[in-house]
């Protein structure tokens, strides 16, 4: 039907809408990058479509993004031949934000315009850039395959509402008209739209077409230049990024990759750009973000890499190329051996995505201690946003244990500080000699942590003890067990045979024994039902006496999980 509807905007699209247009003002041209992104999404998942079905391509498979700026009227028009959308696809995906963390998103807003515009990049919410410059926005599309007579136009000035109706489209995919605002023609304008393509979407492997400049020309060529039709030319460089040798990119480069891959408008932390060629052919592209998504611990949060089969893209998070420990990378893996109808369910059983697999996650982690060994704050920042996560690995990854425990940084008592900055290899260069074991309390916080009375003895020593306060802490011990041939123990766990106890202190010791055996018999007496056991001890030096668990019994951080999960 040819009629006019008008619809209201989802309560919470209004709010992220208003949001869009006040928080990301400074920054209003990143809403060509939004928009060329979209376009070059719907011509990827055209290409992918086509794949099983070619009559979609209308017999028209140059694909192409053509952007067309008009000073007169103040309109800049981007537009695609991709897959298109149908009326009730354009109602779903421009009307309703039904993405899964927009309440939390809401949630997560800080008040500070800075912060939460990264927090809108993460979101993902790239289409309603265009009403940071656009006072209206018209968005007229047609779906690939469906005939002229489907192609709907959406219309919106970006504030309670948007309408719908119906108007033929003979082309199929998106033309997306922006409207701009008085203070915003300079998007109208052919030189700066050109420079902006050029920063921020250079790296899109589809051509993206500008008019070409009119040259001037002589009097008598006139007439002819008036019959001649406009000529179009790529503004863009237009070949994947990744298949370009790492020696021809820029960081720049890189960086805008990142941001079309992440939807974060933040930088990239580092990245590692590889070819793999021999038995197995592929290109990865790995980047580790600088801040964690707002639902890193949800468990349906996006992750995983973009795949590519031979260039052509095939899906968005792909799972299976990384360990879950790794869920924070972001990038591509484009494969030469995997087929062009490879599915999710094939991935999970292919040999060869397993190999990758592998390889991708030693890449991952050999790109972390690169950046654990550079100068400057950059590891510091990677571990305060997913160090957490990482610790999940020993676990997870048995084969690549120690690598990831090199990776690992804690708070001690050598520092005495909470910041947690030390490495395993830190605390094992400093270990006195005799000493066999590494040492670590786990508590609810650092400052239980750093006061606890099984410190005592070791401090009156001199022996460093890690001060464990994460949650994962107890779970990541247990697991690890060792590191660099040198057992982890807990202070609190069972007896201590601390080698660096001399002769006299052990005969003090066994003194000591002696002359409490009275005191220790009527103590466990009257605490038969509470305690398996007392000892007494010469791990206390200020303290009269501490709680210790059996080597063998659940630590006390494990047992305040359990507890909580009502076991
Ligand atoms: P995202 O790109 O992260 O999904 P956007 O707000 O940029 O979020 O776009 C919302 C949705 O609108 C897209 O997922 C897509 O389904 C649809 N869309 C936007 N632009 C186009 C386009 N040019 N062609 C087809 N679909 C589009
Ligand atoms: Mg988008």
């Amino acid at each position: 039907d040819v009629q006019k509807e008008t619809l209201g905007f989802q309560t919470e699209a209004k709010q992220l809408l208003h949001l869009m247009i006040h928080s990301l003002y400074s920054n209003r041209e990143i809403f060509l990058r939004e928009l060329i992104s979209n376009a070059s999404d719907a011509i990827d998942k055209l290409r992918f479509a086509a794949l099983s079905d070619d009559s979609l391509l209308e017999g028209q498979g140059d694909f192409q993004v053509q952007v067309d700026v008009d000073k007169e009227a103040g309109t800049i028009t981007i537009s695609d031949n991709g897959i298109g959308m149908t009326r009730e696809e354009v109602i779903e995906n421009l009307g309703t934000i039904a993405k899964s963390g927009t309440a939390a998103f809401l949630e997560s807003l800080s008040g500070d315009q800075k912060k939460d515009s990264q927090l809108i990049g993460q979101f993902g919410v790239g289409f309603y850039s265009g009403f940071i410059v656009a006072d209206r926005v018209e968005v007229h599309t047609r779906k690939a395959g469906e005939g002229a007579d489907s192609g709907v136009v959406w219309e919106s000035a970006g504030e309670a509402e948007f309408t719908i109706e119906s108007r033929a489209k003979d082309s199929r995919g998106t033309a997306i008209t922006l409207f701009l605002k008085d203070d915003c023609k300079e998007f109208a304008d052919d030189f700066r739209v050109r420079s902006v393509i050029k920063k921020y979407s250079d790296h899109i492997s589809v051509p993206v077409l500008m008019l070409k400049p009119e040259m001037p020309t002589a009097e008598e060529d006139e007439e002819k230049a008036e019959d001649k039709a406009p000529e179009y030319e790529a503004v863009n460089e237009a070949t994947a990024l990744w298949t370009r040798p790492r020696s021809e990119v820029s960081d720049d480069e890189y960086k805008a990759f990142y941001r079309h891959v992440s939807h974060d408008f933040d930088e990239p932390l580092s990245w590692s750009h590889n070819k793999v060629e021999g038995k197995l052919e592929y290109t990865s592209l790995l980047y580790l973000p600088k801040r964690a998504p707002f639902d890193m611990w949800n468990r349906d949060m996006a992750r995983g890499l973009k795949l590519y089969v031979q260039r052509t893209f095939i899906m968005d998070e792909a799972e299976q190329f990384l360990p879950l420990y790794l869920r924070f990378v972001k990038g591509v893996v484009d494969s030469n051996d995997l087929p062009l109808n490879v599915s999710r369910e094939i991935l999970q059983q292919d040999g060869a995505v397993e190999s990758m697999r592998s390889a991708l996650t030693k890449r991952v982690l050999d790109m972390l201690g690169k950046l654990a060994k550079k100068e400057g704050d950059d590891y510091a920042t990677f571990w305060k946003e997913f160090g957490q996560v990482l610790k999940e690995g020993p676990a997870e990854d048995f084969a690549n244990k120690e690598k990831i425990a090199k990776l690992l940084r804690f708070s001690t008592t050598h520092t005495d500080s909470p910041e947690h900055d030390q490495s395993l290899e830190d605390y094992v260069s400093r270990m006195q000699d005799g000493q066999d074991k590494i040492y670590y309390v786990v508590a609810e916080n650092f400052n239980t942590a750093r006061k606890s009375p099984h410190l005592e003895v070791f401090r009156k020593k001199g022996i460093e003890v890690l001060l464990l306060t994460d949650r994962v802490d107890d779970w990541l011990m247990n697991h690890l067990q060792e590191f660099d041939g040198k057992q982890l123990q807990d202070v609190a766990r069972g007896a201590l045979d601390l080698a660096s106890d001399s002769e006299e202190e052990k005969a003090e010791q066994e003194k000591l024994q002696k002359e409490s055996e009275g005191l220790v018999e009527r103590l466990a007496k009257v605490l038969e039902d509470k305690v398996s056991e007392v000892r007494a001890t010469a791990r206390l030096t200020e303290s009269a006496a501490c709680l210790v668990v059996g080597d063998y019994d659940m630590g006390a951080q494990m047992r305040r999980i359990m507890e909580a999960a009502g076991q």
